[in-house]
């Protein structure tokens, strides 16, 4: 690309800054129970101020409100995703950057900041522009581009609720030559690696260590799994953790025949372990066949070498 058809493409790019992609949306559906229960449960969130209609009864508001960090989830929009949408100035924006090469795509942060709570009943009317759109940068991933869209969430009333600010690197995939040969070379493929954040590298580096941890709140505590900053029953930020001995029960399994998963010699087994520490832990249940597979069964963990490239804690039968 010439410095010229560079300008030109910027040009392009940076007229869509402002742009709208979604006008003034409300929720299908309103602020509700059901909803806030099953995510509550999904997230491990006991905050009675969000299900506990008689303690909210009594608490300074009153009445119970939704989490904020559901702010986003009132407007989705459902199957329709996978079925096809109308376009918008995101979805056109998306398209210009891959005509000109830039077809990778990488979500990069999320921003949220709550300015009002909303209670069952009320409505959550989403709006979303393009931001802003970075100056072509260099990455790990191949030059490209950061954009942002802002998503603005209003009451019923026109009240502002809170925003969310959702930034996405569109670049140049490049090749890795280094990491294809080598990957050329093992014989046998690996299984998927993990992927290791801020706040679950520590957990994954112990199992490279031959070591399961699991996370526990040091006010009050209470263990949890999988690892995440703060205790769903104090809402601490201090943590240590315990070493597991994998005395676990099988609570729950299935086995994995189809699409076939890279790495695994033979359709694998995944199963919800209750460990005897009283977390729950998903991992692959080998030495024994699928029918041999029960729930309630009793299961012992050895954390084992799978491949070149991957260590994990697996079960076997007791
Ligand atoms: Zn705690």
């Amino acid at each position: 690309m010439t410095a010229e058809d560079q300008k030109a493409f910027e040009d392009e790019i940076y007229a869509f800054v402002g742009r709208e992609v979604c006008p003034p949306t409300p929720a299908r559906d309103d602020v509700n129970n059901a909803m806030i229960r099953q995510w509550t449960e999904i997230i491990g969130d006991t905050n009675p101020a969000y299900t506990d209609a008689a303690w909210a009864a009594g608490s300074a508001r009153g009445k119970t409100i939704a989490p904020p960090a559901m702010m986003y989830v009132w407007g989705q929009e459902g199957f329709k995703v996978t079925t096809g949408r109308p376009a918008d100035a995101q979805a056109d924006l998306v398209n210009l950057f891959n005509k000109h090469g830039y077809t990778g795509v990488l979500g990069t942060n999320v921003r949220q900041e709550y300015f009002r709570e909303v209670s069952p009943g009320d409505n959550v009317v989403m709006t979303m522009t393009i931001d802003n759109i970075s100056e072509r940068k260099t990455t790990g991933r191949g030059p490209g581009y950061f954009f942002e869209t802002l998503a603005t969430f209003t009451n019923q009333h026109g009240e502002k609720i809170g925003t969310q600010r959702f930034k996405v690197l569109k670049f140049i995939p490049q090749e890795q030559p280094a990491t294809a040969a080598s990957e050329q070379a093992l014989k046998v493929p690996t299984r998927i690696a993990s992927v290791r954040g801020h706040d679950n590298g520590w957990w994954w580096n112990a199992v490279d260590d031959g070591k399961v941890l699991i996370q526990r709140c040091k006010d009050c505590q209470t263990l949890r799994h999988p690892p995440r900053p703060m205790c769903g029953h104090c809402q601490s930020m201090e943590w240590d953790s315990i070493e597991s001995t994998l005395d676990g029960e099988v609570l729950s399994y299935t086995c994995v025949r189809y699409p076939a998963v890279p790495g695994y010699p033979k359709d694998p087994i995944c199963a919800v372990i209750g460990l005897g520490e009283g977390t729950n832990l998903v991992a692959n249940v080998v030495g024994c066949e699928y029918s041999d597979v029960f729930i309630g069964m009793k299961v012992k963990g050895k954390v084992e070498r799978v491949d070149e490239k991957t260590i994990l804690p697996q079960f076997y039968p007791l």
